[in-house]
This record gives C-alpha cells, sequence and structure tokens, in this order.
C-alpha cells in the first residue's frame, strides 16, 4: 500500500509518499512560495535532494507538480497515479463535527467549508490541497486527519470554559486541542515502549515545538490538553503567552493604546520567549543567551516554560490519579535535553525520576528514567505523517 501523506498550508505544501509494508518514505519534499514569484517545488529520495524552480500560482498547481515528480521517469518512485492507494490530509480543525479522521468526497466539502472560521489560518488552505486531490485523481481515496480528533472525547469538564453557556452554543467556545497527531502517536509508541495495550496505560504526553502542548492520555484517548479554543494557552512558547489572565486583554483595550487585532499579534506573534528574553523565540538562542551570556531575561524565558511544564504535568498526574509515561517529543522535547532535566527536576515525589546520563541525548527514541522512577520518562520522536498514513490506510482498508 502506497500513501500520499499532504500538508497544505497557504503558501507551501509538504508531501511524502510512504511505502506501508516497511513504513518506509519512499519520497518527501515541499512545494513552496505558491501564488507568488520564483515558486518551487524541492524533493528528496534516498538522501538525494532536488529543487526544480516553476511557476506555481495555486495549490491546485502545486500538487500537479507533486504528482509530476512522482511519476517522474528518473525521479519518481511510481509509474502510475494508480499506485497511489490512497491520499491523507493533515486537517487542523475538525470542530464538533468530526470526532475522527474520516473518508472525504466533495459531498464533504460544504460541511469542511463550515469548520473555517475555527481555524481561519490553516482550515481554508487544507481544504484546498483537498479539494485539489478530488480534482486531480479523483479515482483515489482521500482520508482527512484532524489534529484536533484526539482530543475529541475529553469529558465535558475538561472542554468547558466557566464562561457563559450559551458561548458554547453559539460560537462554539469550548476547548478543542491540537497536535492531536502528535500526541496520538507518541501515546501508542509508548504503549509499545511499555509492552502494555495503550488502552490500559495512563501517559502524559509533551510536545514541545515552537508550538507546544500537553496532553493527558487515558483510556486510548486524551482526557486533557493545554491548547484550547485556540493555539494561545498552556505552556509559553517562541511567540505565544500560554495561560494569562485574560483581565489583562481587556485592561489594555481600555488604554486605547491597542485594537483587538494589535492585542491578537501581541499574544500570538511577539509573547512567548520572545517577548519575555526580547531575543528570539527559538529555545537554541534563548539557552545560548541565558547560559553562555547569563542574559537574565533570557533566564527567565526559559524558567517560565520549565514552571509551568511542572505544573500542567503535575494537573494530570493528579487528574488521571497517577501516570505510567511520561513522553517529551517535538523540537525542544526531542532534542533539548536540558529542558527534560529542567522539567523532571524536583518531581521524586511525583514518582518522576531521570537518569541524567541516559538524558543526554538529542533526537533519539531513549528511556531516561531512572531505575527508581516509578513513572518511565521516554523520548520519542514525532512522526505526524506516519501517523496521518496509519489512519488513511486503516479508513481506506476497511471500506
Ligand atoms: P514546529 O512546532 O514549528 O514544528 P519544531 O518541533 O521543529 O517546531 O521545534 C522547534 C523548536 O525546537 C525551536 O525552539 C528549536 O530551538 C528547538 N530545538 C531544535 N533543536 C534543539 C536543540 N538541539 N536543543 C534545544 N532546542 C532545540
Amino acid at each position: 500500500m502506497k500513501i500520499l501523506v499532504l500538508n497544505s498550508g497557504s503558501s507551501s505544501i509538504k508531501f511524502q509518499m510512504l511505502d506501508m509494508s516497511s513504513e518506509e518514505v519512499l519520497l518527501r519534499g515541499l512545494v513552496e512560495r505558491i501564488g507568488l514569484e520564483e515558486s518551487a517545488i524541492s524533493w528528496k529520495t534516498d538522501g538525494d535532494q532536488h529543487k526544480k524552480t516553476l511557476q506555481i500560482p495555486g495549490h491546485k498547481e502545486g500538487l500537479s507538480a507533486v504528482l509530476d515528480i512522482l511519476t517522474d521517469s528518473e525521479h519518481g518512485v511510481i509509474s502510475d497515479f494508480n499506485e497511489i492507494d490512497a491520499v491523507g490530509h493533515r486537517y487542523v480543525h475538525g470542530g464538533e463535527e468530526y470526532k475522527d479522521s474520516a473518508v472525504v468526497t466533495a459531498e464533504d466539502i460544504p460541511a469542511l467549508e463550515k469548520l473555517n472560521h475555527l481555524a481561519p489560518l490553516h482550515n481554508p488552505h487544507n481544504l484546498v490541497g483537498v479539494k485539489a486531490m478530488l480534482e486531480l485523481i479523483p479515482q483515489v481515496p482521500n482520508v482527512i486527519v484532524f489534529d484536533t480528533s484526539f482530543h475529541s472525547r475529553m469529558p465535558e469538564k475538561a472542554y468547558m470554559y466557566a464562561l457563559p453557556y450559551e458561548l458554547y452554543e453559539q460560537y462554539g467556545i469550548r476547548r478543542y486541542g491540537f497536535h492531536g497527531t502528535s500526541h496520538h502517536y507518541v501515546a501508542l509508541e509508548a504503549a509499545a515502549m511499555l509492552g502494555r495495550p495503550f488502552e490500559e496505560i495512563k501517559v502524559i504526553t509533551c510536545h514541545m515545538g515552537n508550538g507546544t502542548s500537553f496532553s493527558a492520555v487515558q483510556n486510548g484517548h486524551s482526557v486533557d490538553t493545554s491548547l484550547g479554543f485556540s493555539t494561545m494557552c498552556g505552556i509559553p512558547m517562541g511567540t505565544r503567552a500560554g495561560d494569562f489572565d485574560p483581565g489583562i486583554l481587556t485592561h489594555l483595550l481600555n488604554t486605547g493604546d491597542f485594537t483587538p487585532e494589535s492585542l491578537h499579534d501581541l499574544i500570538y506573534k511577539k509573547s512567548g520567549m520572545l517577548g519575555v528574553s526580547g531575543i528570539s523565540s527559538d529555545m537554541r538562542d534563548i539557552e545560548q543567551k541565558a547560559w553562555n551570556e547569563k542574559d537574565k531575561r533570557a533566564q527567565l524565558a526559559l524558567d517560565l516554560v520549565h514552571y509551568n511544564a511542572k505544573k500542567f504535568i503535575g494537573g494530570y498526574l493528579a487528574v488521571m490519579n497517577g501516570a505510567d509515561a511520561l513522553v517529551f517529543t517535538a523540537g525542544i522535547g526531542e532534542n533539548g535535553w536540558e529542558t527534560r532535566e529542567e522539567i523532571c527536576s524536583g518531581m521524586e515525589f511525583l514518582g518522576i525520576k531521570i537518569d541524567k546520563e541516559k538524558n543526554k541525548v538529542r533526537g533519539k527514541r531513549v528511556d531516561i528514567s531512572a531505575p527508581e522512577s516509578r513513572i518511565k520518562v521516554l523520548v520519542i520522536p514525532t512522526n505526524e505523517e506516519l501517523m496521518i498514513a496509519k489512519e488513511t490506510l486503516e479508513l481506506t482498508q476497511e471500506k
């Protein structure tokens, strides 16, 4: 079975062709600068990197270029489109309508369009990718895998805010959660590492990249997660504030110095590690300044990330009455051993103790727990594309 995985953004499309018999990536690449000058497609097979600049006015042309590369006589990995068994699309928001990944046809387009307002920066572009594939290779089934669906079975008390109930009914204001594909993948892999059934274990998954979210996973699904209605809350991120008193927003609006748009920019693009440090949103830059130059604001940015991460882990341990594993993933979680060490320090009381030497690894799947740690602490590199391909395979094989 060969599955094409697509992640359609505003001006780019990431793609991967996987052979699911071996879970091997046959070809991966990126279409960039869609609709702009010097648009290009780059791709990699067996370590060989290639790039071609060409006119790509829209997503349909971009995906057509992807199909051309896949079937190219020199660089391609298939001889015919019919060798693609299914296409899996990363899709950010499934709202309350899509609780699971779904096979999508032209009939679903109106329902998907209705979700655009929930993730206006992502869903419309994801949808354009779906529409283009339905037109370009209509004979191949398409599956959409939502970032929200792993969280769709959270209990009401975890997803509702203590706001007037009418806001939920009228505007769909509730916690949805994001990064679900990543949380799902690493939680499944954690179960495999523990050698226990996924449905029987409790896991806290810490996805720490430019965007960060932690999830409490129990009974095979997420029971709580740190991102909410939007992707701005929870633990401080590269440029996003994380949790803060919403009274600050109304206070700032009342000063007359801010508009709703400038406040959005402030908490989405200018806060987090960037806002606190005044240096960068990138963890490596912050660590370098904090440790090598003893920069106080860079250190404060790190402290805010570590401290709030601890609070979420403690909260999820309380909610689930313990956990079998704590998993770190994504750019910071996989590579930042110093971050892992800081977050896990002083949590012996809760049953978390890492082996500091084992922890000193970057980007590798490894159990970093000390022998006496009641909770296994694991580093598991995420693989959202593989998870999307697995879901796609499962749904299309059933058909
Ligand atoms: P995205 O959310 O955009 O997919 P990533 O998962 O790639 O982001 O994570 C990006 C973050 O990972 C950045 O803050 C980067 O500094 C951090 N990161 C990458 N490598 C390391 C490293 N060796 N040590 C610490 N942080 C790292």
